[in-house]
């Protein structure tokens, strides 16, 4: 990991961070403020009471919730807890946030017994904060949790509407047609992304998300200029606010703001396995199958006969509390299923030799940071874009799609595990690994972009 020790140690400058509560959301806003604070900064983070992390991980910043903390509010108090329901809140308080969160900031910008703010950062996805920064005239930087690439291709959302590519029916015979926008994407991988029109209920908020990005003060996006080389060009070129690309992983693991507790009684096993001979399996916080496509992935693995280690999250499978679909014996002593680990301390393990991943933008962004080759299976949003960039522009995954036939599945695996197609998968994760490192060193495009953001920052 990267020098993280204090440049600037007066803390003179405050900045607060407000990310979206969801934990693909919270990892990286978290990784952000112990990079600023280790910059210097003095932190304070905005967070809901819903899908709080463990304050006590973070006794160098002062957190203070927001918005829920009125049981008796209706607006915030009854939305689901779980599912997919539970990002309703991203509606709900876009809708209704902007005074509450007027009265936050201007107590802060008021404290005199406190460094003075110098910007507020939120979530892009919060995009009700833009007029509310405006209107205590607080500089506001956007950090947007995906790829470049995703960014580029929700700007372009109403032409893709335009073009009748959204809301196609699954069994239309254009979905294997090449986008003209986005030559290396294919209408069925506009689908999966999972809205009908660009003025749905998620596509207006994506127009929003991507309106109040592009006027912001500044955007921090969690990825390096040598993986994203033309799209970097592009939204340089484009987009008025200044962009910062800094790889979080390789400066702070997202660990201490787990939502789920995290197994690590695996680790003396992982320790004996072979180097690159596991397959670390996981599709993150958010994702479910049914029962007969979760029988079908197990028996994919076994049959692959190498050894895994498989997240389970707990209600993962619809209708199951955990794992118990699954007979006795069918996973044997060869591998591990698990409720949740410190996922980039595995990905960083030398037994590791692939990742089945849903491709969020932190796993994937994580593989990469570990030179970990890729299996595809993307679910819905910006997944589906992130596996395409992985598997057809960097070519360092196969992409299995989750149409799930134990089949393909033990295909997919011998595929990068055994076959010489996934020795050249590995050497290019490998060396866009070493692009990486070299990009940290002083003078390489992460270092620097790091240090711009701080000197911004700090001229606010
Ligand atoms: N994660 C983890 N342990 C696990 C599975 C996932 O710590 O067993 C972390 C992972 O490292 C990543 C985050 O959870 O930082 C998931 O974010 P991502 O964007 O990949 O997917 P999402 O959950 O938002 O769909």
């Amino acid at each position: 990991m990267a020098d993280q020790t204090p440049t600037r140690v007066n803390r003179n400058r405050r900045i607060i961070l407000f990310p979206l509560p969801y934990q693909g959301h919270i990892n990286p806003m978290l990784q952000l403020a112990n990079i600023l604070y280790s910059k210097g900064f003095s932190i304070t983070i905005f967070h809901t009471n819903f899908n709080a992390p463990n304050t006590s991980n973070y006794p160098h910043f002062t957190f203070k919730f927001i918005l829920d903390n009125d049981p008796n509010d209706q607006r915030y108090c009854n939305l689901p807890l779980t599912g997919m329901a539970s990002f309703d809140r991203i509606f709900v308080f876009n809708d209704h946030g902007a005074d509450s969160l007027r009265h936050e900031l201007d107590l802060e910008i008021s404290k005199k017994d406190e460094p003075p703010v110098s910007c507020l950062i939120t979530d892009a996805l919060w995009y009700f904060t833009q007029s509310v920064a405006d209107s205590v005239n607080l500089p506001r930087l956007v950090l947007r949790t995906s790829s470049l690439f995703c960014f580029l291709v929700y700007s372009s959302m109403p032409i893709l509407h335009d073009r009748g590519y959204l809301g196609l029916a699954n069994d239309n015979t254009t979905v294997k047609q090449v986008l003209a926008e986005f030559p290396v994407l294919k209408v069925k991988d506009i689908m999966k992304m999972g809205f009908k029109s660009s003025t749905d209920a998620i596509g207006g908020v994506l127009n929003n998300m991507v309106k109040q990005t592009k006027a912001s003060s500044g955007i921090i996006w969690n990825s390096f200029k040598e993986l994203e080389e033309t799209e970097f060009e592009m939204v340089v070129r484009d987009i008025k606010a200044p962009s910062f690309l800094i790889p979080f992983p390789k400066h702070f693991t997202g660990s201490s703001s787990s939502l789920i507790e995290q197994d690590r009684t695996f680790f003396p096993w992982l320790d004996q396995q072979p180097p690159n001979s596991v397959v670390y399996v996981s599709f993150g916080s958010t994702t479910n199958v049914d029962e007969k496509d979760f029988l079908e992935i197990a028996h994919g693995l076994v049959d692959s006969g190498q050894p895994f280690l498989w997240v389970v999250r707990p209600g993962y499978v619809n209708g199951s509390t955990w794992i118990e679909p699954l007979t006795d014996g069918l996973v044997g002593k060869n591998s591990r299923i698990v409720k949740w680990t410190p996922q980039q301390e595995v990905l960083a393990h030398k037994a590791i030799g692939a990742f089945w991943t849903h491709n969020g933008w932190n796993s994937t962004l994580e593989s990469v940071c570990e030179g970990v080759p890729m299996i595809l299976s993307p679910f819905f949003g910006d997944q589906a874009l992130n596996a395409r960039y992985m598997s057809d522009v960097l070519k360092v995954g196969v992409y299995l799609g989750n149409v799930w036939h134990k089949e393909d599945i033990a295909n997919a695996i011998r595929r990068i595990m055994v076959d010489n197609e996934g020795e050249e998968i590995r050497e290019r994760a490998k060396v866009i690994k070493q692009k990486l490192d070299v990009s940290l060193i002083k003078g390489g495009s992460s270092y620097e972009s790091l240090e711009s953001l701080v000197s911004y920052v700090s001229s606010l």
